[in-house]
């Protein structure tokens, strides 16, 4: 017998591939090595668009080196940019069209490991994905527990989560209890296609 219990990052690919279509636009909104900016560029395929966002120079360079070499970089627009101003930064046309907003929470893996994202500005951030989110998509988040402030960030995460309306929402975490190391939380917020229309009890 096979069960499917995941890795965390696993289980958020599987909801990203089965929410996001060819020709759809999504949003990377902590880029760092450009993982899961090619990842959602796959899934938009050729006619889609991907918006990618990171501070950090060498998180730009590095993601923009990877998705150039995977013949990708077309169907992408990478922003120098903190995500908290993603709402500013996309243009008014694509508000309410994103199938995704992908956050991959804590520091750039081989980078500066102090250079962490904050509770602050992902809260922000949050805010900015519910205004460009199209009806039916999801915000998909991995928060990290094992980093200084990690804990209190995926605390913050939940928080919001739980504030979002049940009538339009459905939110889901995963997380792999026994997992040695700092733990990693995967959580799905998911904008129902129509309030009301989800078939949780
Ligand atoms: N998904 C990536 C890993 C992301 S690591 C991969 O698969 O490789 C987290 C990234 O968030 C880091 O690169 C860091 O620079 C970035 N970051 C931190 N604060 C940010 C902010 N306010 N806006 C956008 N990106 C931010």
């Amino acid at each position: 017998m096979a069960a499917r219990i995941t890795a965390s990052l696993t289980f958020l690919q599987h909801i990203l591939a089965e929410v996001v279509r060819p020709g759809d636009l999504a949003v990377d909104a902590t880029v760092g090595n450009g993982h899961d900016t090619a990842l959602l560029a796959r899934l938009v395929g050729p006619s889609g668009l991907v918006h990618g966002f990171d501070v950090q120079a060498e998180a730009i360079e590095s993601a923009g080196r990877l998705l150039a070499a995977a013949g990708l970089a077309e169907r992408v627009r990478l922003h120098a940019q903190g995500h908290e101003r993603l709402a500013e930064v996309l243009p008014q046309a694509d508000h309410g069209r994103a199938a995704a907003v992908v956050f991959n929470l804590g520091y750039l893996p081989g980078g500066d490991e102090t250079r962490v994202t904050r509770p602050e500005t992902t809260l922000a951030a949050l805010e900015g994905s519910r205004e460009i989110l199209a009806p039916g998509g999801v915000v998909a988040l991995a928060c990290y527990g094992g980093h200084a402030g990690g804990a209190e960030e995926t605390d913050a995460v939940a928080a919001w989560c739980r504030a979002l309306p049940f009538a339009a929402w459905r939110v889901a975490r995963y997380e792999l209890v026994n997992k040695p190391g700092g733990p990693i939380v995967a959580v799905i917020a998911h904008k129902l296609p129509k309030p009301g229309s989800g078939n949780a009890p």
